[in-house]
């Protein structure tokens, strides 16, 4: 058996021309600031995505380039001056940030409607809550490649393996909110391959290159690779895709699966910003 290819870039142009649409009929621009600290390559090459996209879909975007070694009373006045700022629906603060930074900090002095990643305590809990507000956007685009496949969520089992709070935890929330039985693993789970076995949907967040081997995976499983792991100068997940897509029945690539997906619920989370404003 050969998988279906999720094909997160085709399904994420998709949103992103509906997006572009609605931006064109709003009243104003949607504003998104992305505010990146120091000179983490890889964050580097995420916030240049984010921002591309943005300016593509006709967005006010601002971007702050700040120095590694920022003081978290600047980077606070920063956030505050944009919560402040009219013109600024949503805003994002790449992670991770310097050691001398309380991330928890940081994200808490959002303002929960302009949280465009869904990462503060308050968005977090609205969506424990079932109420859901802004969405994590990794989380949101995990939900929308399993439901590309038309297989219904209720009653499946899932398994999420990783529990962060800005991918593995949010998108379990999520499965549970659409009625699977979830299942989460972490570092300290025993016997991994026993419970994603037995999992008819498969999120995998754990940043381990091609943790999940074939012989981990249920025959005909949607499995969603979360991972973005650099491999002797390549990109991999944290799924052996080769050889799992002889056994899934729908699988995403890295890249090309949630990546590119992220960066639309990114884009959809501003638009939703700017109308819980009005
Ligand atoms: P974190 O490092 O915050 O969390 C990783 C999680 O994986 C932890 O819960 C950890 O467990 C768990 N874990 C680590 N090793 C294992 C293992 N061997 N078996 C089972 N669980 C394990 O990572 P993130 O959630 O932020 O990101 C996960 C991956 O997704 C990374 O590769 C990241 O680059 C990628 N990513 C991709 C995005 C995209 O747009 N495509 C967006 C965000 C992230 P424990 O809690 O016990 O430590």
């Amino acid at each position: 058996m050969t998988s279906k290819i999720i094909d997160g870039k085709k399904i994420a142009e998709s949103i992103l021309e509906k997006s572009k649409q609605k931006a064109k009929k709003a009243d104003e621009k949607p504003g998104l600031a992305i505010v990146l600290v120091g000179n983490n390559p890889a964050s580097e090459i995420y916030v240049g995505l984010k921002e591309k996209k943005a300016n593509e879909l006709g967005f006010h975007c601002e971007r702050f380039n700040l120095a590694e070694d920022i003081k978290q009373d600047e980077l606070l006045n920063i956030v505050d001056d944009l919560n402040q700022n009219e013109k600024i629906h949503a805003m994002i603060v790449q992670l991770p940030l310097p050691k001398q930074i309380d991330e928890q900090l940081i994200i808490g002095a959002i303002l929960p409607h302009k949280d465009a990643d869904g990462f503060t305590s308050v968005n977090l809990g609205n969506l424990v809550n079932d109420n859901n507000k802004l969405l994590p956007a990794t989380a949101r685009a995990c939900m929308e490649l399993i439901k590309s496949t038309g297989v219904e969520i209720k009653g499946k089992n899932a398994v999420v393996v990783g529990r962060s709070n800005i991918v593995g935890k949010p998108t379990a929330l999520l499965l549970l909110q659409e009625n699977a039985t979830v299942t989460i693993c972490h570092s300290k789970t025993k016997n991994l391959a026993e419970h994603t076995k037995n999992a008819d949907i498969l999120v995998v967040a754990c940043g381990k290159a091609k943790l999940i081997t074939k012989d981990m995976v249920k025959p005909g499983a949607i499995v969603i690779d979360v991972g973005i792991n650099r491999v002797m100068g390549k990109i991999v997940g944290d799924v052996d895709f080769d050889n799992v897509k002889e056994v899934a029945g729908h699988i995403t690539p890295v890249p090309g699966g949630v990546g590119p997906m992220t960066i639309a619920m990114l884009l959809d989370n501003t638009l939703q910003a700017m109308e819980l404003r009005r």
